[in-house]
């Protein structure tokens, strides 16, 4: 299976070692022609969302990357990735892929709570390590989303069909299994495995 890691900016890196340490192949996507390149899934890493939107258009990968996630391709996405899948973000009118039917908001634990550590469950899988980095919280979903993960009483990583997004980051330790899940899960039955 190949994961291709949108590598524009932000942490691909660590989501690159954990999806290798989870048997994956993987490739980084930089420009325009890198999405002719074969792959099952994208990764949407965290880091800036805002300068992440903004590359996308600049290098023409956003509408291309759009619709191939529209028509099914898994993405994996983590903090500034899930900004980027929103439908809709809390008090701006900012909609990037718009792809994934949740609002968010942005910078949501303030600066006191910015960022901290915690081990949590997610798909059942317990003490799974959760950075929360500037992190956002997801203020909706539809109902067509499953829930995967939740802290204080807060949801914290979701699916909608092809799409896995979580507030967090669990690529930050030497932990692949929210990575596994994804190919498990997602990545593979997709593939027709
Ligand atoms: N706060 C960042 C944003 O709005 C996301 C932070 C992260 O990806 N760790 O894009």
């Amino acid at each position: 299976m190949k994961i291709a890691l949108l590598a524009l900016q932000g942490d691909f890196a660590e989501h690159e070692a954990a999806f290798r340490a989870a048997g994956a192949e993987t490739l980084q996507l930089r420009r325009k022609q890198d999405l002719d390149l074969a792959f099952d899934g994208l990764v949407l890493p965290g880091g800036e969302s805002t300068v992440q939107g903004k590359l996308l258009h600049e290098l023409e990968m956003f509408d291309p990357l759009r619709e191939r996630i529209r028509e099914g391709l898994p993405v994996f996405a983590t903090c500034a990735g899930l900004i980027l899948l929103a439908e809709r973000l809390m008090d701006d009118p900012t909609v990037h892929l718009g792809t994934l039917n949740a609002v968010v908001r942005r910078n949501a634990y303030g600066r006191q709570l910015g960022s901290f550590f915690h081990s949590g469950t997610f798909a059942g899988m317990e003490n799974i390590p959760m950075s929360f980095i500037r992190a956002p919280q997801i203020e909706f979903c539809s109902p067509a989303c499953q829930v995967l993960a939740e802290h204080g009483g807060r949801i914290t990583a979701l699916r909608q069909g092809n799409q896995l997004a979580m507030t967090f980051h669990p690529e930050l330790e030497t932990d692949c299994r929210a990575a596994a899940w994804f190919l498990r899960e997602i990545v593979s039955p997709c593939k027709g495995l």
